[in-house]
C-alpha cells in the first residue's frame, strides 16, 4: 500500500478542504458501514471522508481528519465539519425513534418545534408523501419508513436555509 506522505511529487501542504461526507449518511448501521481508507496515509479507517484538492495535483483525495488537518494546515475546520455531521447523524437517530400519531384518516403526524409534519397516502398512486409545515413534498415513497427519512432530510434542508 502506498503511503502518500512518503511519495515524492505529492504535495504535503497547500490543500483545500472541499467537502466532508459521512459515509453512514443513508442510515447504515455500525455493522453495515463500509469504512473508507485514507488515500494519503492508507492507515486511517474513516467514516468521515474529507475531500481535499490541490492546485498542483490533478485529483481530489479522500482522506481522514488527521491527514486533512495536516494537508490543509487547518486544525479547526476539519473537526468542525465532522462534528456537524455527527450531530446530524444523532438527530437522524433521534428522529427514527419518534413516535408518530395517527390521525382519523390514518395518516401519520408529528409536531416538531411547532411545525406540523404529515405523512399521507396519495389517493391515486397509493404511495406515501410528506408535508412539512406548509410545504407539500413532491416525491412519493413506497414505504412509510422512506417517507419518514425524506421528512427528516426536508427538515434539515429548511434548517440550513434558516426557514425553520
Ligand atoms: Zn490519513
Amino acid at each position: 500500500m502506498t503511503n502518500y506522505w512518503n511519495t515524492s511529487g505529492i504535495p504535503h501542504k497547500g490543500w483545500i478542504l472541499e467537502d466532508v461526507n459521512d459515509i453512514r449518511e443513508d442510515g447504515q448501521s455500525v455493522e453495515e458501514t463500509e469504512y473508507e481508507t485514507c488515500m494519503m496515509c492508507n492507515n486511517e479507517r474513516i467514516r468521515f471522508v474529507h475531500i481535499v484538492s490541490h492546485k498542483d495535483f490533478g485529483n481530489e483525495l479522500k482522506v481522514g481528519c488527521v491527514c486533512a488537518e495536516k494537508m490543509t494546515n487547518d486544525y479547526v475546520n476539519p473537526q468542525k465539519h465532522e462534528q456537524r455531521l455527527r450531530n446530524k447523524a444523532q438527530r437522524r437517530i433521534n428522529w427514527s425513534k419518534k413516535e408518530w400519531k395517527v390521525s382519523k384518516n390514518g395518516n401519520l403526524f408529528l409536531k416538531v418545534n411547532d411545525h406540523h409534519i404529515l405523512i399521507y397516502k396519495d389517493k391515486i398512486t397509493k404511495k406515501f408523501k410528506c408535508k412539512i409545515g406548509e410545504h407539500f413534498g413532491k416525491k412519493q415513497f413506497d414505504s412509510i419508513e422512506l417517507a419518514k427519512v425524506s421528512a427528516f432530510n426536508g427538515i434539515e434542508y429548511y434548517k440550513e436555509k434558516n426557514e425553520w
